[in-house]
């Protein structure tokens, strides 16, 4: 019987790379996204076994709905990728309250409301495997990115604590945090801040999304990793 997952925020970059890595793997894929709905719907058209649910995993209310939706279909779930997210750049001191909990909730509540959604299946089927999208931030700590790098450290956390509390029910909990990966999310960067960052990265290259698809293909094939974080960074961070 064909395996379940869950990505959150397929539509786009690192996502929709894991959305169609998991559909060649004969997944039945839940394609979560928030906005793109025309992104989503394309790619729907473009491969198959899969579902697309629009909820904003940045509240508890979206999670659920999306769990829901794939229990009543599917009863099981094999897969959660918690992959959703979004960047900001400002100074610390610049920050305003409200960017610190949009960027909390999209980022890391969005990971706690959906392991807490899917859990409870996971437990009953004593197997599970949950991969939570971090960051090089949330390891390094980036300047004008405080925020960010809060909630992918948390991210981080979470996947080591919850890693040993559900281990004995044979669940793994794994991050995966890529280094810079050419998606909308860096399309503010211009061409020579580019050049300067591929300097500082031993491989010389920006990473694509398929280069995080492949190491997420990787971990669910696994059976004995848990409560890591994997880096995927063209060895930025060493
Ligand atoms: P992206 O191209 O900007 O795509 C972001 C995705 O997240 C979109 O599918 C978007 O869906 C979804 N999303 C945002 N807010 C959401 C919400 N409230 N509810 C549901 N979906 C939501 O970004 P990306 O580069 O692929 O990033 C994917 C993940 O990798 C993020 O967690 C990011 O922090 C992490 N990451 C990226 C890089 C990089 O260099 N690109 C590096 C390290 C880590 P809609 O468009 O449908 O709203």
């Amino acid at each position: 019987m064909p395996k379940t997952a869950i990505v959150t925020g397929g539509s786009r970059g690192i996502g929709e790379a894991i959305v169609r890595m998991l559909s060649k793997e004969g997944y039945n894929v839940i394609l979560n996204y928030n906005k793109s709905e025309d992104k989503a719907r394309k790619i729907q058209k473009e491969i198959k076994n899969i579902d697309i649910v629009k909820a904003d995993v940045s509240t508890r209310k979206g999670a659920k709905d999306i769990v829901e939706i794939t229990l009543n279909k599917y009863k099981n779930i094999d897969v959660l990728i918690n992959n959703a997210g979004i960047s900001q750049t400002k100074l610390f001191t610049d920050i305003t309250d409200e960017d610190w909990n949009t960027m909390i909730n999209t980022n890391l509540s969005s990971a706690f409301y959906m392991c807490q959604e899917v859990l409870p299946n996971m437990l009953h089927n004593k197997s599970g495997c949950i991969i939570n999208i971090s960051s090089i931030w949330g390891i390094t700590g980036a300047s004008c990115e405080v925020h960010y790098s809060v909630a992918k450290a948390g991210m981080d956390g979470l996947t080591k604590s919850l890693a040993k509390e559900v281990g004995p029910s044979n669940i793994r909990v794994n991050s995966i945090a890529p280094g810079i990966i050419n998606t909308d999310m860096n399309k503010k960067l211009s061409i020579e801040d580019k050049k300067n960052i591929i300097n500082e990265i031993p491989l010389e290259k920006i990473g694509e999304p398929e280069d995080v698809a492949n190491a997420v293909k990787w971990l669910i094939g696994d059976s004995y990793t848990t409560g890591q974080i994997i880096s995927v960074n063209g060895g930025w961070n060493i």
